[in-house]
């Protein structure tokens, strides 16, 4: 059956370090869902909901690194209900733990998960599924959000144009980030339009045809 695509799909790079921040934006419901939340990412999503006037309705956070969930707390406190993989936990509870990661004082607030999300899930939001798939390997928690219907992978750092996420962090590790790009990005339809968390947006089959770190 052919869907009309429907939603409208705004990244944006933020601070400290340019980790990308995603809205997902239904119109017609008057809904977006954002996706990770670095810094000035509450204020960005604001903006972003009142030109759209729509309310946000999820923070997904992709992986826990500290750059991704520097904002989680302002969603909290805005009641916004928050989706995070379990694998992830410790550092979404303790984000203080990754300072020595990070830039030296900065204040890592936790964000507590409301929704634990796993592969497999179908996510009823914004009036479609938002399909989950589990990517570690750069991360233990590490998920992607597959939207068929607008044919477009929010991925967090798994994969960039070009290259692919660090695997020397804790819980990192390069087979398994070659196994999960191989076995559940490059599974994707090519004209896959792939938004990672750092850097400009790609597609699944230009990775396929020349990333030189994980050959199709
Ligand atoms: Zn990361």
């Amino acid at each position: 059956m052919h869907r009309e695509m429907h939603m409208i799909i705004e990244f944006q790079e933020l601070p400290p370090i340019g980790t990308n921040a995603i809205a997902l934006i239904e119109p017609s419901r008057k809904e977006c869902v954002i996706i990770d939340a670095p810094q000035e990412a509450f204020a960005w999503a604001t903006e972003i909901a009142q030109q759209h006037d729509c309310k946000i309705v999820a923070l997904i956070l992709t992986h826990g690194h500290w750059d991704h969930i520097l904002d989680g707390y302002q969603f909290v406190a805005a009641g916004i209900p928050t989706y995070g993989h379990i694998d992830d936990t410790e550092m979404f509870a303790t984000p203080a733990k990754m300072a020595s990661y990070a830039i030296p004082g900065l204040e890592m607030l936790p964000v507590p998960i409301d929704h634990w999300i796993k592969a497999g899930d179908l996510l009823d939001l914004l009036g479609d599924q938002l399909e989950i798939r589990h990517v570690p390997g750069h991360c233990p928690g590490n998920i992607l959000v597959y939207l068929a219907s607008e044919q477009a992978a929010i991925v967090g750092d798994v994969i960039f144009a070009g290259s692919v996420g660090r695997y020397d962090f804790p819980g990192g590790d390069f087979s398994v980030l070659e196994e999960s790009i191989k076995t559940q990005i490059y599974t994707l339809p090519d004209a896959t339009t792939i938004y990672p968390g750092h850097g400009q947006t790609t597609s699944v089959g230009q990775e396929k045809r020349s990333n030189p770190f994980v050959r199709a």
